[in-house]
């Protein structure tokens, strides 16, 4: 039985528009049954009224004033012409003042009509009287109308109409609404279903997409936009935005954890083989080398561990702080730090450090300062220039870093900033580097509303820059 619990949940607007329907067209029926049977017989009233009064003109009253059978009698060829009145299911009965029959139409059956007391009784009463009675399988519509001589009743005249005409119509008037009221039921239940179908087409694609994708995990996967302008459209459409995005986080996250494990083997190997060597009978000089060597990648590692810690907690948009930060502080730190450990191998210099506040992270802008004046004391030879700058340009902050060293290919210029990317994969190494150093650079200026760009020739050194925009506080 769920599956019919499952159909009328999902069929629950097209039930609840066909129930309204229902109940508008039984309200509309009933009043229009209302207003037909009232209008019916009102007409057939009328009619009764007109027949009543031409009867009534008909009856010769005697000279003592009372209606006597004779008088009738007399009267009766004046009646003559009730004779086409007196058709099927139209009767005239006439009553004396007493209630006594004194002439019935000829289709009366004997005994004449089954008249109640009541409409006697008023119509010699002088009120005009109207009732209903059910005569076998018919029922049947009489007035009453008095006869008046003067200040007294005579008599009255009965005239009643067979209201069979009335009930056939209304009975037929009642099997046709209620045909229609089932025919535009049947309708709304098809058609609301049919709607529903269409409407709901484009949602059902999303559910198959996305369990698709549950299933399967491929998110490349897409749903088909429909045509039509509306919320399911935007539905489809946004859905579909969500997936590429999806996409792109994980084929990323894929990519960087294959290269974070890759970067990580390369250390392990070689201190895995150093610490077997030094297991060994080897000379002193050769212990000393092999300790010294795994010390240096233990170095390396650390620093790659503390560089993908930086970046992962960045993607995890772990919260900024927002503090102004004093730029040019940071700047005459890096150019101390970066003297006191190059043991004057190279001269740090600054050219301009204007005071600067931007809104951000002290120790990541500081981190990011760093890893551009870390690089440019490491790809410039013994003897070369290091210069850090800081201008101000309106609202915007620029920070340099400037070195004579190597410089970089210009086809490698694209590419520098991106995760565990070298120039120079054997140099590199020599250094301990990552190849995330820029890549957290880029990152941090970013996450600080800000960029980075580069200039460099091979030989000439590299020019780095990053734009910060100033706070006001
Ligand atoms: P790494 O840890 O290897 O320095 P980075 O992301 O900091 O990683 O730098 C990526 C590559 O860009 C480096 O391998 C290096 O070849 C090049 N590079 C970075 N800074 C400089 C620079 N100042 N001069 C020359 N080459 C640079």
């Amino acid at each position: 039985m769920s599956w019919v619990r499952r159909m009328l949940a999902r069929q629950r607007l097209a039930l609840w528009s066909a129930l309204i329907l229902v109940l508008t067209l039984v309200m509309i029926g009933a009043l229009l049954m209302a207003a037909m049977e009232a209008n019916l017989r009102r007409k057939v009233d009328e009619a009764l009224l007109l027949r009543a009064q031409h009867v009534g003109h008909g009856i010769t009253v005697d000279q003592d004033g009372t209606l006597s059978p004779a008088g009738v009698a007399s009267g009766l060829a004046d009646l003559a012409p009730l004779d086409e009145i007196t058709a099927p299911g139209i009767y005239v009965q006439v009553l004396d003042h007493a209630g006594a029959v004194l002439l019935s139409s000829a289709n009366l059956p004997g005994g004449g009509l089954p008249l109640p007391a009541d409409l006697v009784q008023q119509t010699l009463a002088g009120r005009q009287t109207t009732t209903t009675i059910p005569i076998g399988r018919e029922r049947v519509r009489l007035l009453g109308r008095p006869v008046l001589g003067e200040a007294r009743v005579l008599g009255a005249v009965i005239v009643g109409e067979s209201l069979h005409f009335l009930d056939v119509t209304l009975r037929d008037l009642r099997r046709l609404l209620g045909l229609a009221t089932l025919l535009a039921v049947l309708l709304s239940l098809a058609g609301g279903w049919w709607l529903r179908r269409q409407a709901m087409r484009p949602v059902a694609d999303v559910t198959r997409v996305a369990r698709d994708i549950a299933a399967t995990g491929r998110f490349e996967r897409r749903i088909a936009i429909p045509q039509t302008q509306d919320e399911i459209r935007d539905l489809a459409a946004t859905f579909n935005e969500m997936l590429a995005r999806l996409e792109r986080t994980f084929r990323r996250q894929r990519d960087f954890l294959a290269d974070a494990s890759h970067e990580l083997r390369g250390p392990l190997t070689v201190i895995r083989g150093n610490l077997d060597l030094l297991q060994m009978d080897l000379p002193e000089a050769e212990r000393r080398e092999g300790a010294a060597e795994a010390t240096e990648e233990v170095k390396r590692m650390s620093r790659l561990v503390s560089d993908l810690l930086f970046l992962a907690a960045e993607d995890a948009e772990e919260r900024l702080e927002h503090q102004p930060v004093p730029l040019h502080e940071l700047v005459s730190a890096a150019a101390e730090r970066a003297r006191s450990l190059d043991a004057g191998q190279h001269a740090v210099t600054i050219i301009c450090n204007d005071p600067t506040l931007v809104q951000g992270d002290r120790d990541r802008l500081g981190q990011m300062l760093w890893n551009l004046v870390e690089n440019a004391l490491r790809y410039t030879e013994p003897g070369g220039t290091v210069t850090l700058g800081l201008h101000n340009h309106g609202p915007v902050a620029e920070l340099t870093v400037a070195d004579t060293g190597v410089g970089i290919p210009a086809e490698h210029l694209p590419h520098i900033f991106e995760r565990f990317y070298r120039v120079d994969r054997a140099r590199s190494h020599g250094h301990g580097s990552t190849g995330l150093g820029l890549a957290i650079v880029k990152q941090v200026a970013e996450a600080h509303g800000g960029q980075v760009r580069v200039r460099s020739e091979p030989g000439a050194g590299a020019t780095f820059t990053v734009a910060l925009p100033i706070t006001s506080d």
